[in-house]
């Protein structure tokens, strides 16, 4: 999109990509003194990206008068309808005689998002619209007050930083406007550079008047008195007026993302807007629901994937950090589920984006089995941290056992790292059989096929398997998991999290090795035990060393224990 530099009959001067759909504002639709028609505007620039027109000075009146190009808006194709439609929509607007109805969908999915051209481009395919049609729909709104262009790279203080992900490292190349600049950061969401804009919208997407009505279903959530305890503090944390953010450090299957129903009810009730956001998408899928289940009369869209935008609008929004990226300051409260996670955790972009989504004033809670040394910091701090350390069932985590086993860097191959590892080995595996199937974790993708065939040769009799992230036959080995249809399994990092076995006993091969730090021990350990059916499990740590995460992870496991019996939460 291509914005012009304008001046209207007051002698001001204004950019718009729309000049033609502009004349309304520039003289409150009259274009007549006394009693004389005069030009409704003109038009001092031909077409630049707003990055450029944004920056430059404001030229002399000798050179505006060189550059007014008055006849170049002659050759514009539209033209636009009844404005009269938009005062029940868009409160300001001044209606003029050459403009056209809004487009009720559009206005409305276009709440709350931060979209570029581009996206709004993929908007109107799926409303069958042209590309202008949208953008001059979002442009309606940037006029009524309700909306902002903003170049997707805009030159700042500093430089130039992506006004969708954050990144000020950009690429430079030369274009006809002068030096150009591409987001390498976030390319993979479509191209943001200083040629593109990008559309704001400063309303909520919560629902006008959404008020206390049928929120009242929640009342059917059963929660124990673990869960009940945490919920009460979470509410109490997004009624006050103090912290902006707060941790729910939760034990591994405590079940967490419930907790949060009863606040997100009350700031529902209260007109706010609400969004559940995580970075995985099968997270998004897990609580989908279950969230739909607490709230029955709410639409809730489910905005996952990675790359192509999202634009289903509802009353309650779940979506991936990656679709949250498309949403401006829209959210009065954001639950923010498994925040140590892949891709958001060393993702700066996403990490940028959720706190852009975020409304000014609005509050935050993070959600976390094993939250990262950094945010518990920031939030010891200046937040507020709820601890839930039981899961439903009453009985306390696992507590990992370390047995100690040759150092495997020292090792020349896994066959003779085995031999100095037997029989206590073998018999270790096997006494956890007796109580269910096996999760062998590995350090690496290559050990995988490695560890299932000596694995294989020590319990001939065993059905075993092996997978890791890019295994084509994945899914259908993870389905024949959970069926029980393994005695032993051995997996990469791929089941440390969001994963529920029944009866799963863990042995984590190589603890010490540096790709295992504490959160993914934690989260590891905490496959084992987590049904009613079978609450105990066990877990062995194989190592050389006892290392610091090693040390740490058992440290938390135990605090989670010792918080439970405390309060009373443990049979
Ligand atoms: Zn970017």
């Amino acid at each position: 999109m291509l914005f012009y530099l304008v001046r209207t009959p007051k002698g001001e001067l204004v950019l718009s990509p729309f000049p033609e759909l502009d004349k309304p504002y520039f003289e409150g639709g009259s274009f007549k003194e006394d009693g004389k028609n005069i030009e409704p505007y003109t038009v001092l620039t031909p077409g630049v990206p707003l990055a450029y027109l944004e920056t430059v000075a404001v030229p002399s009146e000798s050179i505006l008068r060189a550059l007014a190009r008055e006849d170049v808006l002659k050759s514009f194709p539209w033209h636009w309808g009844d404005l009269e439609y938009l005062k029940d929509y868009l409160p300001g607007v001044v209606v003029g005689p050459e403009s056209r109805e809004p487009n009720v969908e559009i206005v409305k999915s276009l709440r709350g998002r931060k979209l570029t051209e581009d996206e709004l481009r993929m908007l109107a395919t799926s409303y069958g619209l042209k590309p202008e049609e949208v953008w001059q729909q979002a442009h309606l709104l940037v006029r009524a007050g309700l909306g902002e262009w903003v170049p997707a790279v805009r030159r700042e203080r500093k430089g130039w930083r992506c006004q969708r992900c954050g990144e000020s490292e950009l690429e430079e190349w030369p274009s006809i406007y002068g030096a150009a600049f591409t987001c390498p950061s976030c390319r993979s969401l479509g191209t943001s550079s200083t040629l593109k804009v990008i559309y704001r919208d400063l309303r909520t997407p919560a629902r006008e008047n959404f008020g206390l009505r049928s929120l009242n279903k929640t009342s059917d959530l059963v929660l124990t008195p673990a869960q009940e305890k945490a919920a009460g503090q979470v509410l109490e944390f997004v009624q006050s007026t103090l912290e902006s953010e707060a941790l729910l450090w939760a034990a591994c299957g405590a079940g967490k993302t419930e907790v949060c129903f009863p606040a997100a009810a009350w700031a529902l009730g209260q007109g706010k807007s609400v969004l559940f956001a995580a970075p995985r998408q099968d997270v998004i899928h897990d609580v989908a629901p279950r969230l739909q289940q607490a709230f029955p009369d709410l639409s809730i869209p489910v905005l996952s994937g990675a790359s192509a935008a999202k634009f289903s609008a509802g009353d309650l929004v779940l979506a991936t950090t990656h679709q949250v990226l498309r949403f401006y300051q829209a959210f009065d409260l954001i639950f923010l589920d498994e925040l140590d996670a892949f891709p958001y955790r060393d993702s700066r972009m996403l990490q940028w984006g959720v706190t852009q989504a975020l409304r000014p004033g609005g509050k935050i809670l993070f959600l976390s089995a094993t939250p990262d040394p950094a945010t518990l910091k920031r939030i010891r701090k200046e937040g507020k941290i709820i601890r839930l350390p039981a899961r439903h069932h009453r009985r306390p985590l696992p507590v990992p056992v370390f047995k100690k086993m040759p150092d495997w860097s020292r090792v020349k191959d896994s066959g003779s790292l085995l031999s100095k590892m037997q029989p206590g080995f073998g018999s270790m595996l096997a006494a956890l059989r007796e109580h269910g199937p096996v999760i062998f974790f590995v350090p690496k993708i290559s050990s995988v096929n490695v560890w299932t065939e000596i694995l294989k040769s020590i319990f001939p009799g065993w059905s075993i398997a092996g997978s890791y992230s890019r295994d084509p036959e994945r899914l259908d080995k993870l389905v024949a998991l959970r069926r029980g249809d393994f005695d032993l399994f051995v997996a990469t990092s791929i089941l440390e999290r969001g994963v529920t076995i029944e009866g799963a006993q863990v042995a984590v091969m190589a603890a010490d090795h540096p790709v295992f730090d504490e959160r993914s021990l934690v989260q590891m350990a905490g496959r084992a035990g987590r049904t009613r059916a079978n609450p105990s499990g066990g877990v062995i740590f194989f190592a050389a060393r006892e290392t610091a995460a090693i040390r740490t992870a058992v440290r938390w496991i135990n605090e989670q224990n010792e918080l439970a019996r405390t309060a009373g939460l443990l049979d």
